[in-house]
């Protein structure tokens, strides 16, 4: 089973394939269009960002957002053995697609961990184990088999176990009587919505878009946010204690401050600062 700590970006350790590889368009999170398989103009030659500290203010808020998981450092150190991109610029389409493959394979291998450290879901965790051993397998591919993985289809197997913990965790519940789990609100246009005050706690809020939602002070706790678009949220005071399958590119993209509970497994963003008194 991974640590955790390899399922987290190590730039130090990698060069710079999410600022090559992926395409982003100018937006309310990127200043200027940038094509797939082009270095950015912010990239430096040793591959470190030249607007590292300003990202935000100079309106590239998306890559604060970005997270590849770990899949950065391991293509660069194991898969490719130190080659990069600019090494070798006929082979690069196929190294874009490892790395695609790679943080894919990462990112389930991110929720599989974190739940495989959560008591609740004790009773799946041999299961747990097998599929992520699995999984840990196909990343010590070489470059030709992961260029050409279908990561679609590798959801599709993994889905139902996450769909057993999340079942598993959100019904448990040692203080009812009546255990259950909370409400289903799975692919709901939430964008915008004042949402404060509404019972979320073990909800399932999968694929859900919260866009610019008012969740401040909700409490979230064990509620199940695979896919949940969490952009420009507002979590102030909100409770996010054990939330499911949340990662930090979800939380990068909202808004919290110093009383925001978050997950054990997720660090609480820089930009979340707590407002001045009125
Ligand atoms: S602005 Fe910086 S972090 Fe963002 S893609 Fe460009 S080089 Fe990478």
């Amino acid at each position: 089973m991974y640590e955790l700590e390899e399922l987290r970006a190590d730039c130090s350790r990698c060069v710079a394939w999410c600022c090559v590889a992926p395409a982003f368009g100018r937006s309310a999170d990127f200043a200027f269009d940038k094509p797939a398989g082009l270095p950015c103009k912010n990239l430096l030659a040793d591959f470190r960002c030249s607007i590292h500290a300003t990202l935000r203010a100079d309106g590239m808020k998306g890559c604060t957002s970005f997270d590849c998981f770990g899949a950065g450092q391991k293509v660069t150190q194991q898969t490719l053995a130190g080659r990069s991109w600019r090494d070798d610029p006929a082979g690069a389409s196929e190294m874009f697609a490892v790395f695609h493959a790679m943080r894919d394979l990462h990112e389930i291998l991110w929720y599989l961990t974190v739940v495989r450290r959560t008591p609740l879901a004790a009773p799946l965790w041999s299961e747990i184990d097998e599929t992520a051993e699995q999984l840990e397998e196909l990343t010590r591919q070489p470059s030709g088999v992961l260029a050409a993985l279908d990561t679609l289809s590798l959801n599709s197997h993994v889905t139902p176990l996450l769909d057993a913990v999340s079942d598993l965790v959100r019904a448990a519940d040692g203080n009812d009587d009546n255990p259950a789990p909370g409400r289903d609100l799975s692919g709901r246009d939430l964008a915008g919505a004042d949402l404060r005050g509404t019972p979320l706690r073990r909800a399932r809020l999968r694929g859900a878009m919260l866009i610019a939602a008012d969740l401040r002070g909700v409490d979230l706790s064990r509620a199940d946010l695979l896919g949940a678009h969490l952009r420009d949220a507002r979590l102030d005071d909100a409770d996010l204690t054990d939330a499911l399958f949340l990662n930090q590119l979800q939380l990068n993209g909202a808004n919290g401050n110093s009383r925001t509970r978050v997950p054990w497994s997720l660090l609480r963003p820089g930009h979340w600062v707590d407002a001045a008194p009125e």
